[in-house]
């Protein structure tokens, strides 16, 4: 267990590397308790830079200027968990990091992640490390046929991923990772994928919101149906095993656990990531404490909050291909009461780039279902 370690109270600023979405969302959180916030990538007039009281640019790997930046806050947090070690290690010279630089090394490659999970005792997608087009061939004979190939690192939405069907699939998919280091999983036929949001304070309470339903469309979240609707026995096994997973992994601040739920019944951890994440969303405005809080508090070493769910919840994505025909139509979409609109102040929409999301508050997850895509079918109905 960490020294303790005195809170950093309201007043004081937060450093966060990254400036997207998940960043803005934890901005917005800040400022309304009163921090200042810093935050610094490569790139301007960012998603987080608009809401930030400082946006630094400059590239992850220029460590004099992380340095500097590092120097200038109280604590330094991450919305964005691909900046390389060396970046954290450096930012911790000066502040505390929360979660830590280990927690970030671990969850940034799949390989470690999945080796960590397994000699944990997680249940965690059968996979091999793969590192040459032989190794391929030998792995794919050990898991059986489907699997898909992942790069080992820097992965995310589906991105960097190749199915293969049949032997004649094993060249093309071994040119797709660029030729290097990738995990070889087994294709799952899961029933429903399923997350657990958790955060975790500094001296191990552990606070969770449930388990969720999430939707995916070509490998990116679509939807996200907020409780679940799994026995409750299957919610309660995903919560233990987020748990577990937090506990060994000794974090503090907020993790997400993406699991593939099987046809029998059983859990398999598809992937970690060591942050708020896009199936929490709705916690945003359907919970009494949102995930982006609880990154605050528990990097700030204040207790954590409530996490009760006030009703039933949908989140729906919204993808660049909604400006296909032009600007959505905010004011068709603004005429559902209980639907809220997040938009992230991205200046290009591109397909498959996350601009915003919509989330839907009603007495059942059926009604919140149903308002969620109504709504985002208005953004477009022309
Ligand atoms: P990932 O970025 O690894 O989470 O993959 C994105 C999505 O692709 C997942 O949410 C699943 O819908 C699908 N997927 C990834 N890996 C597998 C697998 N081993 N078996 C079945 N579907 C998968």
């Amino acid at each position: 267990m960490s020294r303790r370690r005195e809170p950093s109270l309201p007043g004081s600023t937060i450093g966060v590397l990254g400036s997207g979405q998940l960043g803005r969302m934890f901005a917005i959180a800040a400022r309304r308790m009163g921090y200042r916030v810093h935050t610094l990538s490569p790139d301007e007039d960012t998603p987080t830079g608009q809401v930030a009281d400082r946006e630094f640019n400059a590239s992850y790997d220029d460590l004099d200027a992380v340095r500097a930046f590092a120097s200038g806050v109280s604590v330094v947090t991450f919305e964005f968990e691909n900046v390389p070690a060396a970046t954290a290690a450096a930012a911790a010279e000066c502040c505390p990091v929360r979660p830590s630089g280990q927690v970030l090394h671990i969850t940034q490659h799949r390989l470690r992640e999945k080796t960590f999970l397994a000699k944990t005792g997680l249940p965690v997608t059968p996979f091999r490390r793969v590192d040459s087009i032989e190794s391929l061939g030998t792995a794919a004979a050990e898991l059986g046929l489907p699997a898909i190939l992942k790069t080992a690192d820097f992965g995310y939405d589906g991105k960097g991923q190749f199915r293969i069907s049949s032997a004649d699939d094993l060249a093309a998919a071994w040119q797709g990772v660029g030729e290097r280091e990738a995990v070889l999983e087994a294709f799952i036929p899961f029933d429903l994928e399923l997350s657990v949001v958790a955060a975790r304070a500094e001296y191990g309470s552990f606070v969770h919101y449930g388990a969720v339903e999430n939707h995916h469309v070509r490998g990116i979240l679509d939807l996200t149906i907020a409780p679940g609707r799994v026995p409750e026995k299957t919610a309660r096994e995903a919560v233990e095993i987020s748990r577990a997973v937090m506990e060994a992994l000794d974090v503090v601040g907020v993790l997400c656990v993406e699991f593939f739920l099987k046809k029998d019944g059983t859990l398999l951890i598809n992937e970690l990531a060591p942050r708020p994440h896009n199936s929490g969303h709705f916690t945003f405005d359907a919970s009494v404490t949102s995930q982006f809080e609880q990154q605050l508090r528990a990097t700030c070493a204040l207790p954590l909050g409530g996490v009760k769910q006030l009703t039933p919840a949908a989140m729906a994505n919204l993808l660049g291909e909604i400006w296909a025909d032009g600007e959505p139509d905010w004011e068709a979409a603004a005429g559902m009461p209980n639907v809220k609109l997040h938009l992230y102040g991205k200046l290009t929409p591109r397909p498959g780039r996350k601009m915003g999301h919509l989330t839907a508050l009603a007495n059942t997850t059926e009604a919140a279902l149903r308002d969620v895509l109504e709504a985002r079918r208005r953004l477009t109905r022309g």
